[in-house]
């Protein structure tokens, strides 16, 4: 057999990949990173916050050195009608150490990731789109970029949401509608000191604020907003599965977010320096596909690793954690020169004992609750504006009762709808405390291998 050209091959330059390759170049192995976009990052987009506990493990200096916009310190959660907003905001000193979040654009934060990896001696490639995976023996064995032929002892997937080359390739099946959302973002320039004022920040402190109801026309989604350090990133996530129902384009969901009382003085006057859409993982640990084949491992959003729990968007995180444990694998496998499914299965496993799966895993129930629970995005909103107006309007009539007033705003829903949705919500965002329960037994899905034991992926 043709000696391989590279011990490892990996495919984008996102935050799984540029992770991934970093610590493979590290530990001295051959690897080579390639990426579609003209420079890593420049096709790749976020809501925009940074939950940086797994890149603190690879990274340790990066609060001083990547390019960071804001620290978060100040969270809103606003439930949205057209005309009103009813917002629980949260803000304390105490939302930084090991729980930090930051506002990253990603553009140039990807690149400083796929430099460190260049840094580290990984052989860096923008530009090039992969076009297949290279087959041999029913194990992968390299990449088909155009006319070049390029071969390692393993391929890493990080190529983003439902990845194009693992399903042409088989190792995965067909999406399912409901399990991907659309994003469309914009990113407008305010100047640093009236971001800061707008929003009530000290320098250098950020606001990550989420958004349900009225933004997304009733649909499943919600609208984000970041500040950054002169701008704020504005955007819309709704699901693909919903949008057949929608009358409301994805364009003009964000021209509504915009448009809304409570956000348009805030990014008044601003200029809108850069929009873009892509595509966000809604599924939930359900949608997880099988991470682990001969010859190549899945990662990122290509292994439907993110979380949307109404209230925090995350995917980069899991991406980086993805990315490390990968290599890791990666590594103990080059020791023992075997690149076999049942050689990387440890990848799984691991991935099933860190954050990743257990997190996944815990929220499983949550993308089920939102889709049964339309009065979410429709009749809750409303009726957290009803209440609002009932407790603080004063217009000379006789006073009611907070518990009347709060029984007549509930009243079109139903006290039992109410009580009902209010338990399962609950429920789904408590989780579970354990991946094995959340699996309830599902036989291991590493592609190939004798190697086959119950409860994990
Ligand atoms: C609107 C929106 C808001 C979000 N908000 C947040 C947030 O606030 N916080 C958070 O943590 N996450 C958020 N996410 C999710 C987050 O963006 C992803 O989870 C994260 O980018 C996944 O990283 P990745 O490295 O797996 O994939 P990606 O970042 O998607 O990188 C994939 C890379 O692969 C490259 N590529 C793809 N195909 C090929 C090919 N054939 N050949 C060569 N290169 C290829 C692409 O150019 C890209 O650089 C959001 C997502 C969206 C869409």
């Amino acid at each position: 057999m043709a000696e391989d050209a590279f011990d490892a091959i990996i495919v984008g330059a996102g935050p799984a990949g540029s992770t991934a390759a970093t610590v493979l170049a590290r530990a001295g192995l051959d690897v080579v990173l390639i990426d579609r976009g003209v420079s890593a990052g420049s096709k790749n987009l976020s809501g925009g916050r940074l939950y940086t506990h797994a890149l603190g493990k690879v990274f340790p200096d990066f609060a001083t050195e990547a390019p960071l916009e804001r620290l978060i310190t100040k969270e809103r959660i606003s439930l949205l009608t057209q005309e009103s907003a009813s917002t629980v905001e949260f803000g304390s000193g105490k939302l930084g150490g090991k729980s930090a979040s930051y506002s990253v654009l990603r553009a140039p934060f990807d690149q400083w990731l796929a430099d460190q990896a260049e840094a580290a001696g990984a052989s860096v490639i923008t530009g090039i789109r992969v076009d297949d995976l290279l087959l041999r023996d029913g194990r992968v064995a390299g990449v088909v970029a155009g006319e070049e032929e390029m071969s390692a002892k393993i391929v890493l997937l990080a190529d983003g949401a439902i990845s194009l080359l693992a399903r042409r390739a088989g190792l995965i099946g067909e999406p399912n509608p409901h399990h991907y959302a659309v994003g469309a973002k914009e990113v407008i320039q305010l100047g640093e000191d009236v971001v800061s004022q707008r929003f009530g920040l000290a320098a250098g402190e950020g606001c990550a604020w989420v958004f349900d109801g009225d933004c997304t026309d009733g649909h499943i989604g919600g609208g984000f907003l970041y500040t950054n350090r002169d701008t704020v990133s504005l955007g819309i996530v709704t699901t693909i599965g919903d949008l057949g129902y929608s009358d409301v384009r994805v364009p003009e969901m964000v021209e509504r977010l915009k448009r809304h009382p409570v956000v348009a003085p805030l990014i008044a006057g601003g200029t809108l320096v850069e929009y873009g859409g892509h595509l966000a993982l809604e599924g939930g640990y359900d949608a997880v596909p099988q991470l682990v084949h001969e010859g190549a491992l899945l990662l990122g959003d290509a292994a439907g690793l993110g979380l949307n729990t109404g209230y925090t968007i995350r995917g980069m995180d899991l991406a980086i954690e993805s990315g490390r444990i990968a290599a890791e694998t990666v590594i103990a496998a080059h020791g023992r020169n075997d690149f076999s499914a049942a050689s990387l299965a440890e990848y799984a496993d691991r991935l099933k004992e860190s954050f990743v799966l257990t997190d996944l895993a815990f929220y499983r129930r949550f993308p089920k609750f939102l889709e049964d629970t339309r009065g979410m995005f429709t009749d809750y909103p409303k009726l957290a504006e009803d209440a609002m107006l009932s407790l603080f309007s004063v217009d000379g009539s006789k006073p009611e009762p907070i518990t009347r007033s709060l029984r007549t705003a509930a009243r079109p829903i139903g006290f039992g709808r109410l009580v009902r949705d209010l338990w399962r919500g609950l429920g789904a965002i408590n989780g579970r405390a354990s991946v094995a329960g959340a699996l309830g037994g599902a036989a291991i899905r590493v592609r190939g291998t004798a190697n086959r034991k119950g409860g994990t992926r």
